[in-house]
């Protein structure tokens, strides 16, 4: 599943190539995949590539309406322009190979006849236009992405005072924090020095502080490196493309390895149902 830095990784390359891009024709090959009615954009040209948490948003010019991609557990993106190929979200054989594929639900022509694939295996993703100012105003009250100033340590301290659930867990609530997945709540949670099954309400003034710090750190890092694809996805590493931040874990996915820190052994747990990685003695 595409974290934030693999999302906004994929954003920044294609803001990159798109802005200025116009649409010639938007076909929609699995209809519950795109939600609007997609000749409304014909013509209409790209003015920026933003966005929030892991929705990715593509702005026109002079039209209110906009169009936002969720990649959900499968979803990428690859865009194709002669023999110049960018892809990004989940990495499979379809980010080097020959498209449409059986999983290209909505295909963006523009009129340079350059084209933006949305592929998605198992369809949780989704492509759907809006009314922009509808969504800017919705958007102000869903939670803060961690890259945004408004996740700041009053925001953390309030959201983790009102709980007893473990912290990872309310770390990974998208309703509280937008953004923080798997991979980074568990190594800013080693960073932090904090376990990750502590009661949320429990932590201190400075151990909130500590969090606040390794969050942005992490995810800092992990758009750094491009994001994380695993080691498995031999495709996408064979052509040297995907995220490198799998060589820079932390704790996640190391259980049984050294620490990093204190050269003890990194354990593993289930907290909801999600792999837990941890140093049992750094962490407390
Ligand atoms: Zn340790």
């Amino acid at each position: 599943m595409p974290e934030l830095p693999e999302v906004e990784t994929i954003r920044r390359q294609l803001n990159e190539v798109l802005v200025g891009k116009k649409i010639l024709k938007i076909e929609v090959l699995r209809k519950s995949s795109f939600g609007g009615d997609p000749e409304k954009l014909t013509g209409c040209e790209i003015s920026v590539i933003g966005r929030k948490a892991k929705v990715i948003e593509i702005f026109f010019k002079g039209i209110d309406q906009m169009v936002i991609i969720h990649l959900k557990m499968t979803g990428q993106l690859v865009y194709l322009n002669g023999g110049k190929r960018i892809a990004g979200g989940h990495p499979t054989a379809d980010w080097v190979s020959r498209l449409p594929s059986p999983h290209t639900r909505v295909i963006f022509t523009f009129t340079d006849k350059s084209k933006l694939f949305f592929n998605d295996m198992r369809a949780f993703g989704w492509v759907r236009m809006v009314n922009q100012k509808k969504y800017e105003n919705e958007i102000r009250n869903t939670a803060p992405d961690v890259t945004e100033k408004e996740f700041n340590v009053e925001y953390l301290a309030s959201v983790l005072s009102k709980t007893g659930r473990a912290v990872k867990l309310v770390l990974m609530d998208q309703e509280k924090i937008g953004g923080v997945g798997n991979i980074y709540a568990n190594d800013a949670l080693f960073l932090a020095q904090i376990m990750p099954d502590k009661k949320s309400s429990s932590l201190s003034h400075e151990e909130i502080e500590k969090l606040l710090v390794a969050i942005k750190e992490v995810i800092e890092k992990g758009i750094k490196y491009g994001g994380a694809s695993a080691a498995d996805d031999k495709f996408v590493n064979a052509a040297g493309m995907g995220g490198k931040y799998q060589d820079h874990f932390l704790v996640y996915q190391r259980g049984g390895e050294k620490c990093n820190v204190c050269g003890g052994k990194i354990e593993k747990m289930r907290i909801g149902g999600r792999g837990t990685f941890y140093c049992p003695r750094c962490q407390k």
